[in-house]
């Protein structure tokens, strides 16, 4: 079987994780996990998986490890004979992060590399501010709402970053630059791995 390249892509609300995703999806065909997107999903179906979460993201809490890692698994096992996943938004906390690990162990395969989008705190309630006037997403249009995505990312989250570093896996990129720029940083990161792969 072919190595999968298995990206985690990282970063605070607002980093640009769901525009550097898809571009990388496009040039290394990976398979897209994002968990943001997938509730969203069971939600607008009104699933009961959607229900439970929705009282979380209505606050801007993260959602419970069971919850979030039983969809993620479901989607990992449903997709079989893929180059890799790109997880976006996920592992959210170590406990994810440890029981993503073993998952991919199951299947003989990694994490290759996480990314961390860096983006200034005054800079992500910017964009998140713009993106509210587009995405319709309520998360974006309540500035408590925001501080606390930003607050959750910084107690729950950001320990993942240091979790991946210890397994030498943990690239930062400058996440502030236009599009273009930022996606020319994450390819100098994976186009070498992609040749491993
Ligand atoms: P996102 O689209 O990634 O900003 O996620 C939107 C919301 O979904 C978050 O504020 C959380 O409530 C929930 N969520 C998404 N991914 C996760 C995760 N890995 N762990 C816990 N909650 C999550």
């Amino acid at each position: 079987m072919q190595k999968q390249l298995n990206i985690v892509l990282f970063g605070p609300p607002g980093a640009g994780k769901g525009t550097q995703s898809e571009r990388v999806i496009n040039r290394y065909s990976l398979t897209h996990i994002s968990t943001g997107d997938l509730f969203r999903k069971h939600l607008g179906e009104g699933t009961d998986l959607g229900l439970q979460a929705q009282k979380y993201m209505d606050n801007g809490k993260l959602v419970p490890d069971e919850i979030v890692i039983g969809m993620v698994e479901d989607k990992i096992n449903h997709t079989p004979n893929t180059n890799g996943f790109i997880f976006d938004g996920f592992p959210r906390t170590v406990h994810q992060a440890k029981v993503l690990d073993q998952i991919l162990k199951l299947a003989n395969a990694s994490i290759s590399v996480m990314i961390l989008l860096n983006v200034p705190e005054d800079e992500l309630k910017n964009r998140l501010r713009l993106r509210a006037k587009i995405s319709g997403r309520t998360d974006d249009q309540d500035e408590v709402k925001i501080q606390t995505r930003i607050t959750e990312y910084r107690n729950k989250t950001l320990p993942v970053a240091s979790y991946y570093n210890l397994q030498d896996k943990l690239v930062t990129v400058d996440g502030v630059g236009s599009m273009d720029e930022i996606f020319g940083k994450v390819c100098t990161v994976l186009d070498p791995l992609y040749e491993m792969a």
